[in-house]
């Protein structure tokens, strides 16, 4: 069974499926383009997901939209700036009334929607249907519930009542509620960012003076505008934090068994979800806290902010397979952070083209059974936390070892695709398969050149031009058709 590193309990720990595994991903805030880096966090999920599917597991996913509700300075290393036009704006935190696009406290999509000159809602949309395609593209599989932020609003309002109600939260007079993190005493056990040790600013006038506590985070913002809805407390809309509380409770129900993201998502999004969620429930809701290491590029962790960003769209404009990054990836186990380069890319563009070839090579032979120990192992490596480097190279020398049937490297790949989900299937039928004797002569004419024996080289050429393989000389070496 999937044993994975749990970030909550420091180790890796088997998933004991019960009737069926629950799991929730942070999902995208769709205000601009995802990119790769953002794909590897999907893939794991994906991966995750493949693993338990293989051991014939249910498994229910959740993967909200945020279309609302994340701020710009929700994350450490945001984006300082809209994309385009739009003057930022600095100001104190959200006030009563204030616009949620504007300020220190603006919301990413509204900010970005008035930047690009359309309307909210039309700007998340369009970045959701491009999500979408991106994340069909690198064949990860869709979640069961996919719930936007701004359609589950009453969710939100009903949960963030509950905690007023049990004591965890508090109204102020603007129309803010903030959670009281001092009610939940474990606060800080997925990152080991203890209350204790959470400095408030040093700056007296950054210290919030709605707040009961420094650390408190609010729960509903109040503000007038694009993208606000009424609430008891007024008119706003609900905090980043308590919509992924919200629509995990709703969709998945209170025992979840694996919750997902991303390294930076640990402190505050993560802790500040398990607090409101085991706060309502009254018990600890999510079983394993998993989380993927960032993409680097060009040394540098992948994010808009940093101007490093790859999309799917460049590697496809690159003229390589969108699936050689999924390739590029599961070189690299999901706890390595991965410095991402061309070299890689066009390195995993060239296997996975490869893998494609042979599979349609060996579909030609007969039929025969997988090869069960090359197989087994490779199950046991993605079994293994994960270990997809472990994986490839198990595949590699299956691919290699000439003591293994045609035939059964051909049910062993297409096999092992349900996890790897390559595509290792689409050449088949359409690759030339060499007559007998054609590759024997390939390797001789590729010695022949080596040795500078042109003569030879030539002579080659005209025998297998007779068994009717034309044979061309490029700068990479020969080719045949
Ligand atoms: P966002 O759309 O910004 O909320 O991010 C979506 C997901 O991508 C979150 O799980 C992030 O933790 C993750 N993420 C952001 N940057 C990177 C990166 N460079 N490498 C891997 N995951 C990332
Ligand atoms: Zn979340």
């Amino acid at each position: 069974m999937l044993r994975i590193y749990d970030t909550r309990t420091r180790q890796v720990e088997e998933i004991a499926p019960g009737r069926a595994v629950r799991m929730y991903t942070c999902g995208p805030t769709v205000y601009r383009y995802a990119h790769v880096g953002n794909l590897r966090t999907y893939l794991l999920s994906d991966l995750i997901r493949r693993v338990l599917e293989r051991r014939r597991v249910r498994v229910l996913a959740c993967q909200n939209i945020t279309d609302v509700g994340h701020l710009v300075d929700d994350d450490p290393d945001t984006d300082a700036e809209p994309e385009t036009g739009a003057e930022p704006q600095t100001g104190a935190d959200l006030a009563a009334g204030a616009d949620p696009g504007a300020g220190a406290g603006a919301d990413k999509v509204v900010r970005q929607a008035r930047a690009e000159g359309r309307s909210a809602r039309e700007l998340a949309r369009f970045y959701e249907d491009a999500f979408r395609r991106d994340t069909a593209t690198l064949n990860l599989r869709p979640p069961e519930h996919t719930p936007r932020a701004t359609e589950t609003i009453d969710l939100m309002i009903e949960l963030i009542a509950k905690l007023i109600e049990q004591g965890h939260a508090y109204a102020v007079p603007d129309g803010s509620v903030f959670f009281d993190v001092r009610t939940f005493p474990t606060y800080g056990e997925i990152s080991g960012n203890r209350l204790d040790d959470l400095r408030p600013a040093h700056r007296i006038d950054t210290v919030d003076p709605r707040k009961r506590f420094h650390a408190d985070w609010a729960l509903w913002k109040p503000a007038d505008g694009e993208l606000t809805w009424d609430s008891p407390w007024g008119r706003g809309f609900p905090g980043w934090h308590v919509e992924c509380s919200a629509m995990s409770l709703r969709f998945l129900g209170s025992h979840i068994d694996l919750h997902i993201g991303g390294m930076d998502l640990r402190f505050p999004h993560h802790e500040d979800e398990r607090a409101q969620s085991d706060a309502a429930a009254g018990h600890e809701v999510v079983r394993h806290w998993v989380h993927g290491e960032h993409l680097l590029f060009e040394g540098r962790k992948m994010a808009k902010s940093t101007g490093n960003v790859v999309l799917l769209s460049d590697v496809v404009a690159a003229g390589l397979d969108p699936l050689a990054v999924r390739m590029a990836f599961l070189e690299h186990r999901y706890r390595q952070q991965l410095n991402l380069t061309w070299d890689t890319l066009r390195a995993a563009d060239r296997t996975v083209r490869r893998w494609r070839t042979r599979v349609a090579e060996w579909a030609e032979s007969p039929s025969e059974p997988m090869a069960a120990d090359y197989v087994e192992r490779v199950e046991a490596a993605f079994d293994d936390d994960l270990d997809t480097p472990t994986a490839l190279r198990i595949l590699r020398d299956l691919e290699r070892d000439e003591s293994v049937a045609p035939g059964a490297k051909f049910e062993s790949f297409l096999h092992l695709d349900q996890l790897l989900g390559l595509d290792l299937s689409t050449e088949i039928g359409k690759v030339r398969v060499l007559p007998p004797g054609a590759g024997e002569l390939l390797e001789a004419r590729e010695r022949a050149r080596e040795a500078k024996d042109w003569k030879e080289a030539d002579r080659l050429r005209d025998e297998l031009a007779e068994l009717g393989v034309r044979v061309s000389d490029t700068p990479e070496g020969q080719t045949w058709a």
